[in-house]
């Protein structure tokens, strides 16, 4: 038995094979047959006697009208179907291979495909067009068998795309799609439309064809209730909820047709699906007059008219082509999966996430359902951290949304600089996205393939991202400045930066281009911009603030708090519970229980609009609403908090709100105010810290602040300043022993924490001060706002400064100017500096499984380089630290001496955190003295405490 060689030709994806081909001419007149047969055994063993069988194998033959050809022996049924449908390419003088050139002219193409809806097997199948055909036939009198031809634009999407490629227009606007198929309708002989906008098959289907499609159907027919969203095109007007009544055997677009009070049911169009790409969530609506008769004379209706008073302008922002008139929306419809219309309800509520998650920041809150606390975060810090979508899921659904292009992101990657010098050579490669068929990189050299993320382990990493309108018009390009260590946060700290700008244009719809694209990093392409967004100004309505009810609210909720630095909004709470001492800082998981109220002021009502049983929020970095986050900052573990605040965006309110009806009422009759209840479950420390206190015992903070304590005790220091004090950690140790100290000073740019630490101070000294001890000898405690590069002369020659862990979190070069402002300026007696030890960090991170836990598919190697805490610019080994302090303390006339806490000097890699204690080795000049009334008071106090005014 001869058996086909080569299989025959399968064309490359953008080709068609030849079976497509035949299709495309021949439609059901080409019928294939198969045939299998046994093939020969292969080691026959001419003694046995049992049978041996060998393979199976098949051959097809193709019967056309004209002539038949019969395949070869293939291995594989559809080898065999493309052999002989090759073959009788052959014979009518065609070429598979350049099939492109042959594909019969689109408008072919067109009447064949209907031809095949109208043939009488189509009845039966799984198709969501055939349902329609199937409803139809339910129909009664002159309507029997009639189907609205917009259905025909959006439930068969071949025949969308053969008529795009007769009409391009059709991309922007489906119903392009009616007069082509009309016309087609009418030179072909299948169906029939009569001038009118509904279709109807030509000759009857024969009557057990009609038998067996619908026999498969529900029997006894019963009613259906569901509820759609009703969408007047005046924006005057309000979205309503509407319920459509459809019998099971019935037609649903008649139902729709009467809640739309059209007598005729072909005049409704349908519109694209709407929302996730697999919902049946459609928009219909009662075309105008004039636009029917634009759209069948053949009048050029492309262009939007949205001056024309019937403009349906939130519903084709939701469709994303025109929509005029008054409309449904409504999840109905036939499926692939089943004859049975399937149909879903769609609430007020679904209409109003639909409409937030057009923004990104609505998309975000969506993914975290906390529509009323999550805010999308400012920084990507850590996977761990990030809750909710990441920022690339979120882009993408973004421009989804939109109906743009997938965003196209391009990795460079660089090797790691090697101290200043930057290495010339980059390499590029394209991350292919979604659309898998894009592999080409943008440089030929030094290219690394998508999916190899071991580009070499010293390489870094940025993410360029372009933004495409459909019609590949590119609408925002984003060049980044930083480098990332890790290909995957290169890719969401980019993708967050696009997000962030497109959030700052939603949230301020009418603020100009100019000042939206003003950083360097982002390039927006103002007139493409402004046409795709063009309709969201008429539709987003989130800055309707009403100023006077705030101002109200605000005086009749006076900031009493004393922790409050002025300049933060924030009306009064009220914090409840012992304070257990375990409060959230920068870079803690803060996990909270919440509920949110709509209260009617001065009535009794209440209406819970939201609510969460745990919602875990990273602190620092805007993941929830302000107000929210200076609450949770001032609570510690076990507390709970009341607090009020003014409306939002009443889409976020009603987005939120299981009972829109009721909810409306409150809102549209009363003054209201949100009312949140929360309780502050756990705080889960930073990375760091969480390993910090696993690891050692005491916690190696701890350790730190013991070793400055030591160093007070022996140099009977009466003043000291805690240079970068953040919560004031050490300041408040300080006050639970006795000790020679009578000023203690805190300097810090965060002012989150140092009002963290004025609480701190202020419980404490209080407390103490009521009691008399220990911390009796201290007459003030002052903190300040400000950076220690900058000098303050009142703060001159005190007689211990203390800097612990907090250069790390400065450029390098910023940490030298401090090292000098701070040895020539300040000049203290002794100074103190700590500082991670990167040596250790292997140890630290072999240690802890959390570590593990928090990015598995980092190689254990690239681990290593990584720093303790994603704030960290830089980690220094022993050798780096020691040059650091000792070429400052030479060049400022201090001495130097080196220590350390965890671990032991002697065993390698030496301790875990850096010490360094200098001291001053000349006695102060007066001459030298900085006049303090000459120099200019860089820091500003925000808290101030002395005993005298107790
Ligand atoms: N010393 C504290 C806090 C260490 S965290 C402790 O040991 O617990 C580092 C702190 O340095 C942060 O609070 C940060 O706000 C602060 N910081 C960083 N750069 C600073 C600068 N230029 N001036 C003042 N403080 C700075
Ligand atoms: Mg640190």
């Amino acid at each position: 038995m001869e058996m086909g060689g080569a299989p025959p030709v399968v064309a490359k994806k953008t080709t068609h094979t030849p079976k497509a081909i035949i299709h495309q001419k021949f439609g059901d007149k080409a019928c294939y047959k198969v045939e299998e047969v046994q093939g020969d055994t292969q080691n026959g063993c001419p003694g046995l006697a049992i049978p041996q069988k060998g393979p199976c194998l098949f051959r097809c033959s193709l019967q056309l009208p004209e002539f038949s050809v019969v395949s070869e022996y293939f291995k594989r049924k559809k080898d065999a179907e493309q052999s002989a449908a090759e073959k009788a390419l052959r014979k009518l003088g065609v070429d598979p291979a350049a099939s492109n050139s042959i594909v019969r002219e689109p408008w072919d193409e067109l009447i064949s495909r209907l031809s095949y809806l109208f043939a009488d097997e189509f009845l039966s199948s799984l198709h969501p067009l055939s349902g329609h055909f199937r409803a139809a036939l339910q129909r009664d009198g002159d309507l029997y068998g009639l189907i609205p031809v917009s259905v025909f634009a959006v439930c068969d999407t071949k025949l969308g795309n053969i008529c795009k490629s007769i009409n391009p227009g059709v991309e922007s606007n489906p119903f392009l799609v009616i007069p082509l198929v009309l016309k087609a309708a009418a030179s072909g002989s299948f169906a029939t439309s009569e001038g009118q906008l509904w279709m109807r098959r030509q000759n009857p289907y024969p009557p057990e064809i009609i038998q067996s499609s619908i026999s498969s159907q529900l029997s006894s027919p019963e009613s259906i209730w569901i509820e759609a969203v009703y969408i007047p095109y005046s924006l005057e007007k309000n979205v309503e909820s509407l319920t459509l009544n459809v019998s099971s055997t019935g037609y649903y677009l008649d139902a729709i047709a009467r809640k739309l009070s059209l007598a005729d049911t072909s005049k409704i169009l349908v519109s694209r699906t709407v929302g996730k790409a697999s919902s049946e969530m459609r928009l219909y609506f009662s075309a105008p007059e004039w636009y029917l008769v634009d759209l069948l004379s053949d009048l050029n209706v492309e262009e939007v008219n949205s001056e024309e008073g019937s403009f349906n302008a939130r519903a084709s922002y939701f469709s994303g082509h025109a929509i005029y008139g008054n409309a449904i929306l409504a999840s109905i419809g036939y499926t692939w999966r089943s004859m049975d219309l399937f149909h879903e309800d769609v609430s007020l509520q679904s209409y109003y996430r639909l409409l937030i998650s057009k923004i990104p920041s609505g998309v975000y809150k969506l993914s975290r359902e906390a529509i009323l606390t999550a805010e999308l975060p400012m920084a990507f810090t850590t996977r761990a951290n990030w809750k909710g979508s990441f920022p690339r899921d979120l882009l993408c659904s973004f421009c989804r949304q939109h109906r743009l292009s997938e965003p196209v992101f391009s990795m460079l990657s660089t090797p790691l600089k090697q101290s200043s010098e930057v290495s010339g050579s980059c390499k590029r490669l394209k991350v292919a996205e979604s659309s898998a068929e894009e592999t080409e990189y943008r440089n030929g050299a030094g290219v690394v393939p998508h999916g190899n993320e071991s580009v070499g382990l010293g390489d870094t990493f940025m993410c360029e991202i372009k933004i495409y309108s459909k019609l590949q018009d590119l609408i925002i390009e984003y060049s980044p400045k930083d480098s990332y260590r890790k290909h995957s946060d290169a890719l969401q700290n980019s993708s967050l930066r696009v997000l962030l700008c497109l959030n700052t244009y939603f949230k301020e719809l009418d603020m100009p281009l100019e000042k939206l694209a003003s950083a360097a990093d982002i390039h927006i392409y103002p007139e493409k911009f402004a046409k795709t967004f063009a309709s969201c100004p008429s539709i987003h309505n989130l800055r309707q603030r009403n100023e006077t009810q705030r101002e109200r609210l605000l005086d009749s909720n006076s900031i009493n708090q004393p922790y409050i630095m002025p300049g933060h909004e924030l009306y009064s709470f009220n914090i409840k519970g012992p304070d257990s001492g375990t409060s959230p800082s920068n870079g803690s998981l803060a996990c909270i229980n919440y509920v949110a109220f709509l209260v009617a002021e001065g009535e009794h009502m209440k209406e819970r609009v939201e609510s969460n049983d745990e919602f875990e929020f990273e602190i620092g970095v805007g993941a929830v609403i302000p107000h929210l986050e200076v609450v949770v900052t001032q609570m510690s573990v076990g507390q709970s908090a009341c607090f009020n605040m003014d409306l939002p965006p009443q889409e976020l309110i009603l987005a939120a709100t299981g009972d829109p009806v009721k909810t409306i009422s409150l809102l549209s009759s009363k003054v209201c105010f949100l009312e949140y209840s929360i309780v502050l479950l756990r705080v889960t420390e930073p990375l760091e810290d969480r390993m910090e206190q696993a690891l050692f015992s005491p916690p190696l903070s701890k350790q730190r602040v013991g070793f400055a304590l030591q160093h007070i005790k022996e140099s009977s220091a009466a003043t000291l300043i805690d240079f970068g004090c953040g919560s004031g950690s050490l300041l408040d140790s300080l006050l639970d022993f006795p000790t020679s100290l009578e000023k203690i000073v805190g300097v810090d740019i965060s002012k989150k924490s140092l009002s963290r630490a004025a609480k701190l101070l202020h419980s404490k000294l209080s407390r103490n001060s009521d009691a008399g001890e220990p911390s009796g000898g201290i007459k003030s405690a002052i903190l300040y706002e400000g950076s220690i590069t900058f000098f303050d002369p009142r703060l001159y020659g005190f007689d211990i400064g203390t800097c612990l862990e907090v250069i790390e979190h400065m450029e390098e070069d910023q940490a030298c100017l401090f090292g000098d402002v701070v040895l020539s300026y300040f000049c203290p007696k002794v100074l103190i500096v700590s500082t991670p030890n990167y040596e250790y960090n292997a140890i630290l991170q072999r240690s802890n499984p959390s570590n593990q836990e928090e990015d598995p598919d980092e190689t254990s190697q690239s681990q290593a380089c990584r720093f303790r805490n994603h704030d960290h610019k830089f980690e220094w080994t022993r050798k780096q630290f020691n040059h650091w302090a000792s070429n400052l303390a030479r060049k400022h006339n201090y001495s130097v001496e080196f220590s350390g806490v965890g671990g032991s000097a002697d065993v390698e890699p030496g301790f875990a955190s850096h010490m360094a204690v200098f001291r001053r080795s000349v006695p102060l000049e007066t001459d030298n003295h900085p006049n303090p009334v000459d120099l200019i008071r860089q820091y500003e106090v925000v808290w101030e405490w002395d005993r005298s005014n107790r």
